[in-house]
């Protein structure tokens, strides 16, 4: 009887300790869980803004600066061309699965999005051009380099902190008032040039459709060729046709974009004598908030200095 006792005590002693091994390892198995699941929501709380290219990227920065739980990121971080010519990689179609929120140029610079709402339906795409009314068409096609009109540009950022406003209200104050101040720089800007749009006259060959807005802008009548960006080439009857026109017309200006290259630049110039200016369409940059001032300050010191 005694011997008897003594082994179930001791299997008793067994059971309770492979219970207790069970319940710690559940324990365990929960804390790790629950620790899981608070990074999930601190995760979660943060409102991910993701911009297409680097224009946004820039215009985003400003209205988004000193924002509390907000993750800004850029889409085609190192693509240098026009996004138009871009076909999306799988590693920034992954971008989107973190996503809140994506913001696009629109006027079918992306055509991409189509894709991003099947893939991602629960990410927010902002139109960033969808308020503009100055718009360029060639051949009944609207131009989308639109952010190289200082105007239009002030749109997009109107456009955009509205719709970041109401979809993050714990940041609307912010953006409102960074946006405030952004686009009084750029009014300056804008208004520090506006004297160009009295110089009469002025002529120009572009061989670059982004450029479009920012010579428009400044009342420069332009001809525009588009080469490299539409990497298509030039045929030579094509080339003699222009070189004719500038002749004739007398046109002693090409503009091409800093990323272009520059061979028909050349040729037009050997023929007419005429001069190449080379403008900067903000493709690229080094990333400081005041990049898109600076640049486009370069860009209308060329324009100011420029003989025609
Ligand atoms: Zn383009």
């Amino acid at each position: 009887m005694k011997r008897n006792f003594k082994l179930n005590l001791k299997s008793n002693n067994f059971f309770k300790s492979f219970f207790i091994v069970i319940i710690i390892g559940f324990l365990v198995i929960g804390i790790i869980i629950g620790n899981l699941n608070k990074k999930e929501t601190v995760k979660d709380a943060k409102f991910r803004i993701l911009t297409s290219f680097y224009p946004l990227y820039i215009m985003i920065q400003n209205i988004t600066d000193n924002a509390q739980n907000v993750e800004v990121s850029n889409m085609a971080e190192k693509f240098t061309g026009c996004i138009h010519d871009y076909t999306i990689s799988t590693t920034d179609l992954k971008k989107f699965e973190k996503a809140d929120i994506f913001i696009e140029n629109g006027k079918n610079l992306e055509d991409f999005t189509e894709k991003i709402i099947n893939i991602y339906p629960k990410v927010e795409i902002i139109e960033s051009s969808e308020n503009i009314t100055n718009l360029i068409e060639d051949e009944d096609e609207i131009n989308p380099h639109v952010w190289l009109s200082i105007e239009n540009y002030i749109t997009q950022i109107k456009t955009i902190t509205e719709k970041l406003g109401s979809m993050n209200p714990e940041n609307k104050d912010l953006y409102l008032k960074n946006s405030e101040d952004y686009i009084e720089k750029l009014e300056k800007l804008k208004s520090d040039y506006e004297f160009l749009n009295n110089i009469k006259d002025k002529k120009a060959i572009c061989l670059n459709e982004s450029l479009e807005y920012l010579l428009h802008d400044a009342s420069i009548e332009v001809t525009s060729i588009e080469t490299d960006h539409e990497q298509s080439v030039l045929s030579a009857k094509f080339l003699g046709n222009i070189i004719d026109k500038m002749k004739r017309e007398n046109i002693k200006v090409i503009f091409i974009d800093k990323d272009d290259d520059t061979k028909t630049a050349k040729i037009l110039e050997n023929e007419t004598g005429a001069k190449t200016y080379v403008l900067n369409s903000e493709m690229s940059g080094n990333g400081s908030t005041d990049d898109y001032i600076n640049v486009m300050k370069e860009n209308l010191e060329i324009l100011k200095n420029i003989k025609y």
